[in-house]
């Protein structure tokens, strides 16, 4: 499978500081900042650094420390939020659209973690 990936997207733009952008975390391999829309309280947006269009793009592709530092920094982000709930916090949502069908708008694959506040159920009735 070859996936295809174009480089003037709004993340890559953000990752090579072309437009600005309120980051929470960044790592090696991952950038993490607030989606300029948010949906709920607290909505962070996590991406990778590498040129990956979508999640399947980026799960079958990428290398082991970025999958790992990705994986990590989501966990960091919980963390940061307040939103663990082991330590009390009262819970995230993790989103990846992904295409046409799930209306992935910014074709640089990224990951919604969605808390402080009830989130309701996943999906509405089709
Ligand atoms: P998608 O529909 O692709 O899963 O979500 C893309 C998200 O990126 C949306 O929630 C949207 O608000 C956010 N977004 C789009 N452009 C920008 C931007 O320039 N900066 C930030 N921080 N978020 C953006």
């Amino acid at each position: 499978m070859a996936f295809a990936y174009d480089d003037q997207n709004i993340f890559a733009k953000i990752l090579r500081g072309e437009i600005p952008n309120d980051t929470v975390l960044e790592t090696d391999h991952s950038l993490a900042f607030r989606d300029i829309h948010p949906q709920t309280p607290d909505h962070v947006l996590v991406i990778p650094k590498g040129p990956y269009a979508t999640y399947d793009h980026f799960a079958l592709e990428a290398s082991d420390a970025e999958i790992v530092d990705f994986t990590r920094t989501v966990g960091r982000i919980a963390e940061m939020l307040g939103a663990q709930p082991s330590t009390g916090g009262g819970g995230f949502r993790m989103i990846s659209n992904a295409g046409e069908d799930a209306i992935q708008e910014v074709p640089h694959m990224h990951v919604h973690v969605l808390a402080g506040r009830p989130l309701g159920r996943i999906l509405q009735p089709a």
